[in-house]
């Protein structure tokens, strides 16, 4: 079990600050039938906004979870095959997508 303390122990990687050449990624909303999906890579979550790499059947995607006054904004990219989503996964964690 993880145990948060005050403040926060940063297990999880943080994104890197936006480049100046920082592409932007669709942001969808999620799909009203949502398909089985499990994150396999996510963000530490002390930010207010954090990311989940996931995994839906043989395609990825990552979901974005905004939390702003008590309420969470989900947005989902659009669906890769897996290696594109390895690239855009670090791609997001390097500052190069957002
Ligand atoms: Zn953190």
């Amino acid at each position: 079990m993880i145990q948060w303390d005050y403040p926060p122990r940063c297990l999880s990687p943080h994104v890197s600050p936006s480049r100046s050449h920082c592409e932007s990624l669709t942001w969808n909303a999620p799909p009203r039938e949502e398909e089985e999906s499990r994150p396999v890579r996510w963000t530490c979550d002390c930010t207010p906004i954090s990311y989940e790499l996931c995994q839906e059947g043989d395609r990825m995607f990552i979901r974005r979870t905004e939390r702003r006054q008590g309420r969470r904004l989900v947005v989902e990219s659009d669906r890769w095959p897996a290696p594109e989503a390895s690239g855009m996964w670090n791609a997001l964690l390097g500052g190069l997508v957002r």
